[in-house]
């Protein structure tokens, strides 16, 4: 769709949006009302700045179906998200909305290189969690053949995936990785797999992560965006060009903020994300703070399409470490494990405190190679990354290799930092 017509659409749907959510939300209306904002001052896409942000914490506080917009009559999918801490957020769909889901996954497993010719052995776990049943249903509206497996037993998946003749993995990339390693394992080559794409998400991942899922299971993988409270996977996605992610703008409006003035920030600089949905009918979202940290990739893509591109996410505002006033993330980490070898991209942060000084201490596992090798070369990796570590994090850290194996797989998100200064 060319740019000023997919504006106006923006525009009109907003509007219908706003509405919806003040008449029909008091959480909305009472938000809208503190500022003296009425849906009728919403006249251009530049008023969006107008309205006012909703949080997590305020799907928390409407637990669980405070901030539903139609009645449970018309709510006919209720999923939520895990809730680590706390109550969980609950989020509901319509018929409607549904529908509109399973579009935006097609479209979203088409962008990523799917074709209805596919078998997709969707490994995202089936469940309250919206990743399974997301996959699913766009799969099946595009006509590719979907297989259910969810995640787990992953010895089963490798045999599934070479019997059946699966051409597209969908899963969280830690998964993907692991799914690798138990393959070599076995002693399975990638070539004797049909497997030749991959659809990663639900956790940030790293560049050099991409190059290695792409070298061990020899396919191409691109990373999925979304997130239970805008809709689920199919926010946005990559498309064949890998240099950002596509969101689908005629349903999602996106800013990238400043997320302590909370100001947009300039295009190319890394702020936190924002989405308003635009169609969304059970629980229509306004300057939703996604938490996840990106830029907007300005310029057209490669690929024609014209929606908003954001660079691939470097991590959540969650988990972002301030680590002696630094900021720290764990892909930062992952990155540079990747680049310089030796070692199995499995880690793990440690933050601890002692005294008034914070610390920060890596373990990382070792290569099978490496780790039978001599003591001296295994002294001479960690003085290396050390030193790799120190000058990219800006901070001092601790390096501890350990045995390959030893640092819990994960099936689903992996679990990167351990912060015991909470403790
Ligand atoms: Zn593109």
């Amino acid at each position: 769709m060319p740019e000023d017509e997919l504006r106006e659409l923006q525009l009109e749907r907003l509007q219908a949006t706003v509405k919806r959510a003040f008449f029909n939300v008091p959480f909305y209306r009472k938000a809208f009302q503190a500022i003296g904002l009425e849906p009728g001052d919403i006249k251009s896409l530049d008023d969006l700045q107008k309205l006012p942000f909703t949080t997590k914490q305020d799907l928390r506080d409407n637990y669980p179906f405070g901030m539903f917009a139609v009645p449970m009559s018309e709510v006919v999918r209720i999923h939520s998200s895990s809730g680590t801490t706390g109550k969980p957020t609950v989020v509901g769909y319509t018929r409607h909305d549904i529908d509109v889901w399973a579009e935006l996954m097609a479209r979203a497993l088409v962008c990523g290189g799917t074709t209805r010719h596919d078998i997709i052995q969707n490994a995202y776990g089936y469940g309250l969690f919206t990743g399974g049943l997301g996959v699913h249903y766009g799969a099946e509206r595009l006509g590719a053949s979907v297989i259910p497996i969810s995640g787990g037993n992953t010895k089963r998946q490798i045999m599934i995936m070479k019997d059946y003749g699966s051409t597209v993995l969908t899963c969280t990339p830690s998964y993907a990785l692991y799914i690798a390693e138990v393959m070599a394992e076995m002693g399975i080559r990638p070539e004797e797999l049909k497997l030749r794409c991959g659809i990663f998400g639900a956790e940030p991942w790293s560049e050099n992560m991409r190059q290695e899922i792409e070298k061990r299971l020899g396919i191409s993988a691109v990373d999925i965006y979304g997130l239970s409270e805008v809709i689920g996977p199919g926010v946005g996605i990559e498309c064949q060009a890998k240099n950002g992610l596509h969101v689908f703008g005629d349903h999602f409006l996106v800013e990238v903020i400043d997320p302590v003035t909370e100001k947009p920030v300039a295009p190319g600089q890394l702020g936190e994300l924002v989405i308003t949905s635009l169609t969304k009918e059970a629980l229509p979202v306004i300057r939703y703070r996604t938490r996840d940290i990106t830029t907007i990739i300005p310029g057209t893509c490669s690929c024609g399409r014209t929606y908003v591109r954001v660079a691939r996410f470097t991590g959540r505002t969650d988990d972002m470490l301030i680590i002696r006033g630094v900021n720290v993330f764990p892909s930062q980490v992952e990155s540079v494990l990747l680049e310089m070898g030796g070692t199995e991209p499995h880690y793990l942060l440690i933050v601890d405190r002692q005294g008034a000084l914070d610390t920060l201490e890596v373990k990382v596992e070792v290569s099978d190679f490496l780790f039978s090798d001599k003591v001296r070369g295994l002294e001479e990796l960690e003085k290396r990354l050390v030193s790799e570590l120190e000058s990219t994090l800006g901070i001092s850290v601790k390096v501890t290799l350990v045995e390959p194996k030893t640092i819990e797989r994960s099936e689903g998100k992996a679990v990167r930092v351990i912060d015991k200064r909470k403790i």
